[in-house]
């Protein structure tokens, strides 16, 4: 079992919060997606034939990419992979995208996942975010996936957004509700440095919330979504019965994945490698043989320590056996220490069958949590 993750670092325009790696220079669009492919052929046996179970193009904005272009990506996967016929098949789109021609043409080609960037049903905090959509053009967006056959859509949305209130937030969970997509992921909004929304908040044109108004929005969010139906299966994710998202499951799990474009990350069970973060490098390098990809081994120890980032998040938790096998008894009871410590605070709780898991007051307090088990 194994994933396939595509990486698409195009960008109409540049949001105002964002520091991920993307460009609006669109003219190398076509030499990036022969590269891609290319790359997909050339480093196929990575994940050692294991069958795919998913597949995601994510990035930047995968729905950029025109018939054709998807048309050849996903012929070379098909043509190269065993690709299961139950995969998960997503790609992350920007509302504006969504006309319903393209979105018929997206499901025409066997997509049956849509993750789209919703982030706000406020206009006024669109606009400040520099997003490019407005709260109609993501209701109608929705509504022509649903139209195109998509019964599997998820939104994101982001809270905690500049000088927002409290009823501006239980509007957008609302809006959100109405439009019952499967799948939620809501990511509370960061000021990194060197953006743009991060300028203003030093020349005190936007404000940041407090720590309470934060953490009220966060509790918010879980009880709305919880009330409405959702499962809390991850500290961002939520989602109707068996709605999970199989590919984030995926990285939870351990499962190796092949990630192909610039930027993107791969895992084997044993090595994290990556890809350069520069589409013109990347595509030289892909053209010349000479892919310029970064790799690191993963000791015991570190690999002890994805696992509990990743499996503490999760609402099906840690468990502390599968720790003791894989991991050996040192990280096992080192493990047990900070088990001990977080259940007695009562921000974590263990399962009769031995599952360390976060308790309601362990979610608010999750990093913190999780640096107790992180070996230094
Ligand atoms: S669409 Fe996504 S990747 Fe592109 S600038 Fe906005 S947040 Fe960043």
């Amino acid at each position: 079992m194994a994933g396939i993750y595509i990486h698409i670092p195009f960008c109409k325009q540049r949001c105002r919060y964002c520091a991920f790696y993307s460009t609006t220079q669109h003219k190398q669009q076509q030499h990036y997606t022969d590269a891609l492919c290319h790359e997909l052929l050339s480093r196929k046996n990575y994940i050692k034939g294991e069958t795919i179970e998913t597949i995601y193009l994510g990035g930047g904005t995968p729905s950029l990419l025109n018939e054709e272009q998807l048309t050849k990506i996903l012929n070379t996967i098909e043509k190269e992979y065993t690709v299961s016929p139950t995969a998960e098949r997503t790609i992350e789109c920007n509302p504006d995208d969504l006309t319903p021609a393209y979105t018929v043409m997206l499901r025409s080609k066997g997509f049956n996942r849509i993750s789209m960037g919703i982030q706000s049903f406020s206009d006024e905090q669109l606009k400040k975010l520099g997003r490019r959509h407005t709260a109609d053009s993501a209701r109608k967006a929705v509504e022509n996936a649903r139209i195109a056959g998509f019964n599997n859509i998820s939104i994101d949305l982001m809270f905690a957004l500049p000088g927002s209130t409290a009823e501006e937030w239980h509007h957008t969970l609302k809006e959100a509700i109405a439009l019952h997509p499967d799948h939620i992921s809501a990511y509370n909004l960061t000021y990194e440095e060197g953006t743009p929304l991060y300028n203003a908040l030093q020349k005190g044109e936007v404000k940041e919330l407090t720590e309470e108004e934060n953490l009220e929005q966060f509790n918010t969010l879980i009880e709305e979504l919880k009330s409405a139906g959702y499962r809390h299966y991850e500290i961002s994710n939520f989602a109707l019965p068996g709605r999970e998202s199989r590919h984030n499951s995926s990285y939870w799990n351990d499962t190796p994945y092949i990630g192909c474009g610039a930027g993107a990350h791969s895992y084997d069970g044993t090595s994290r490698g990556w890809n350069i973060a520069d589409i013109s490098i990347y595509i030289k390098g892909i053209n010349e043989n000479s892919p310029v990809f970064e790799i690191e081994h993963l000791s015991n120890e570190e690999r002890y320590n994805d696992a509990i980032l990743t499996r503490l998040r999760t609402a099906d938790g840690l468990p502390t056996e599968w720790v003791k096998e894989k991991f050996g008894d040192t990280l096992f009871n080192y493990m047990q220490k900070a088990a001990r410590k977080e259940v007695a605070t009562g921000n974590l709780r263990e399962t009769p069958d031995g599952t360390l898991v976060l308790t309601e007051k362990g979610i608010f307090v999750s990093d913190a949590v999780i640096r107790e088990f992180i070996f230094i």
